[in-house]
């Protein structure tokens, strides 16, 4: 870890908590209704992402925190990203989990995981998209959910250089409590939070799979995230061997998508939406373009473990 420092009240009493870690990489500039609003100094995308949430504000404070902003990154950030290695030469598989007939977990306010997982694999699309990844989600030639079985093969007929699957996540259900939320009965549990990288040991290529998923869960730490241990617990059903504490790095070893991927693959699971204050989060736009920035800058870092380019 770098320099880290802090600055208190940069325009006062509108811009707070502004943070830089890593030698200037995050600013933190305050909290909106549902997320704390950050910007990355590295990485034009989160910028834009950042500044859009600004601008969503009303007020001229925030407008003119956004306009310092972008001034500061115009400045500073010299997107250095993926220089090592030319985009064009990446071919991502987006895999979006699970599927409508079998839609995975059930948020605390009823919304199925599949709903959160198409989300987010089209931002991390688009991102990646938008800096030049030949990046494509994976599905059946009528545009439905395909088979288990079948995604790593359709990865491997995109000649994609990484499947990368994109989950949401649960708890087990002995953590699961009913209650109420705005009023509704609700099932919920507040036992974890944060995101969980999972690769295969039994992956082909393993070692590229974990160099990703390391670059990946890097870049969801500069945004300040922190990831979820709870899948490393010694209870049944979990139990996942860590390979990297800090970064939230699991093996799944029998996982299909990952195991019998040809190419390197990592499951993503962005959050725990059993969680209410992190469902919460995780459907606003503002978060999921920080998850989605976050994944696709991780996977242009990997990008000359990926495919081979010094
Ligand atoms: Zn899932």
């Amino acid at each position: 870890m770098g320099k880290s420092l802090q600055i208190m009240t940069v325009i006062p009493g509108r811009l707070h908590g502004f943070r830089l870690a890593r030698a200037v990489k995050c600013i933190r500039i305050g909290h909106a209704a549902s997320s704390i609003v950050m910007v990355c100094l590295k990485g034009a995308q989160g910028w834009l992402s950042a500044f859009r949430a600004v601008l969503r504000r009303r007020d001229r404070g925030h407008r003119r925190a956004g306009a310092v902003m972008l001034l500061l990154a115009a400045v500073l950030a010299p997107d250095s990203v993926g220089a090592a290695c030319a985009p064009s030469a990446l071919t991502v598989a987006v895999d979006i989990g699970h599927g409508p007939a079998s839609p995975g977990a059930t948020s605390a306010r009823g919304r199925s995981e599949h709903a959160f997982n198409q989300e987010l694999a089209a931002r991390v699309r688009d991102h990646l998209v938008s800096r030049g990844v030949a990046a494509r989600l994976v599905l059946t030639e009528a545009g439905g959910a395909p088979d288990l079985w079948d995604r790593p093969r359709l990865a491997r007929a995109m000649g994609a250089n990484l499947l990368l699957s994109i989950h949401h996540d649960s708890v087990q259900p002995q953590y699961l409590e009913r209650g109420d939320l705005e009023g509704r009965p609700a099932r919920f549990s507040r036992h974890a939070q944060g995101h969980s990288l999972f690769v295969s040991s039994k992956n082909p290529a393993s070692d590229a799979s974990l160099a990703a998923a390391r670059a990946i869960g890097r870049a969801l730490a500069d945004w300040g995230l922190a990831p979820s241990l709870h899948h490393a617990e010694p209870i049944p059903g979990e139990n996942r061997p860590l390979l990297d504490k800090a970064l939230g790095i699991h093996d799944f070893a029998d996982l299909i998508v990952l195991k019998t991927a040809a190419m390197p693959a990592v499951l993503v699971e962005a959050g725990v939406i059993v969680h209410p204050e992190e469902e919460t989060r995780l459907r606003d736009p503002f978060h999921q373009d920080m998850l989605a920035e976050a994944i696709a800058r991780g996977v242009l870092e990997a990008c000359p473990v990926l495919t081979g380019q010094p």
